[in-house]
């Protein structure tokens, strides 16, 4: 009795100092991670949440939906038009237009950010990515991303949305892709034409089922491919402006609030916005997730590994670990010393890693809220600024000035 007894411990504690050494069986390999972004042009959050109200729009209701912000923070070398150019160019990047540059609509502008795209097929050449867009002007602007090969499958639906639904729906369930951005453009044409209208209304409803279309492509897929696990993303690159909702660009608060619609469950930065911003405009807005976290959220999905020394993304992750939040980086009159401050969940004496343009420059823990660099006093240029908490970095740009403001 007392042997059996013996033995049977023996065998559970062997057991479980496995389960501890190895990951559990069912850990999906980061090899089989995929992602889908579908993009919804310029379908307000608000009309949004009347559709879900009303039934018209089941597909995006089955996920879980946030409210998020665009355009940057008012007065910063981050504010940005709430136009598409600059905000798909946000989404698939990580960063605002002090990075990326694309500051209008204009074909002819390109991407100077390291996008999504690129960073992913750097970490992993042989793996697949796809841009399919209705407003082609996106696909211009990552024109370099095509040339270079950081897109396998650029492809130009010219405002025929049912083309994007064909194309991704063949991709999704013939190909082999592994990271796929799909743009559907009516809300904002509707918008344009009609503003706040029934016809507005109905635009939120088509595109609802043309993504509920290719959900369903993926639900075909998910099935012939069971290993696979997919993050599934939905958002809009703009508000619209009140009343009317015809136009956008400026910075109200209409205008810069959007959404993400995810099909898995957020971190805090997601789900727990932070209350008391230190920057309150737009009634408190800016303690929302951004446009800017899609990026670092999808990287980090597919098991892309941040390099602290090159790290230049403006969001943090959505899913996971939650780094430093709403770092602001400033520097003192008169070319002064620049400080740093964030907020940090919970304080538990987690280290926390200053870097400036990839130099580790000082080591604190999350109880630390802020650090003054005297270094840089007196000097002229652009310097990246990355705080990193539980590995998960942040950065932020910022232009020196040597002379009094
Ligand atoms: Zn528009």
């Amino acid at each position: 009795m007392n042997l059996l007894k013996c033995a049977l411990i023996t065998a559970c504690l062997s057991l479980s100092l496995t389960a501890l050494a190895s990951p559990p069986a069912d850990t999906p390999s980061l090899k089989t991670r995929k992602a889908l972004l579908i993009g919804v042009d310029g379908m307000q959050y608000q009309k949004l949440q009347k559709a879900i109200q009303q039934g018209k729009a089941p597909n995006i209701a089955r996920l879980h939906l946030y409210k998020s912000y665009t355009g940057g923070v008012l007065g910063s070398s981050t504010q940005q038009p709430t136009v598409s150019g600059p905000g798909w160019t946000t989404i698939l990047t990580g960063s605002w237009v002090d990075r990326h540059q694309v500051n209008a609509n204009d074909e002819t502008l390109r991407n100077q950010a390291p996008s999504l795209f690129k960073q992913f097929k750097l970490a992993f050449p042989e793996r697949k990515t796809a841009s399919i867009v209705s407003w082609n002007v996106i696909n211009e602007n990552f024109a370099e991303d095509i040339t270079q090969g950081y897109i396998d499958l650029p492809i130009k639906c010219s405002g025929v949305d049912p083309c994007v639904v064909d194309k991704v729906s063949h991709e999704l369930e013939s190909g082999q892709p592994d990271l796929l951005f799909a743009h559907f453009d009516e809300p904002d044409i509707t918008g344009h034409r009609l503003g706040f209208t029934p016809q507005y209304q109905e635009a939120i409803h088509t595109v609802d089922a043309q993504v509920g279309q290719i959900l369903q492509a993926l639900q075909h897929r998910e099935k012939a491919h069971p290993e696979e696990d997919w993050l599934v993303i939905v958002l809009p690159d703009h508000g619209r402006h009140l009343p009317e909702g015809k136009d956008h660009g400026e910075q109200t608060l209409s205008e810069k609030t959007t959404f993400i619609a995810m099909n898995k469950t957020g971190n805090a930065q997601l789900s727990a916005p932070v209350g008391n911003p230190p920057n309150q405009d737009f009634k408190g807005l800016y303690g929302f997730a951004s446009q800017a976290d899609i990026s670092p959220t999808v990287l980090a999905w597919l098991g892309v590994k941040p390099d602290l020394t090159r790290y230049a993304m403006d969001g943090l992750r959505l899913i996971g670990p939650v780094g430093v939040r709403q770092l602001t980086v400033q520097q003192q009159p008169e070319g002064g010393q620049i400080s740093l401050s964030w907020r940090t969940d919970k304080p538990s004496g987690k280290p926390v890693q200053v870097y400036r343009d990839g130099q580790l420059i000082a080591s604190l823990t999350d109880h630390d809220h802020s650090y003054i660099d005297k270094d840089v006093q007196g000097q002229n240029g652009v310097v990246n600024y990355t705080v990193v908490l539980h590995q998960v970095p942040v950065s932020r740009l910022i232009t020196l000035s040597s002379k009094a403001p």
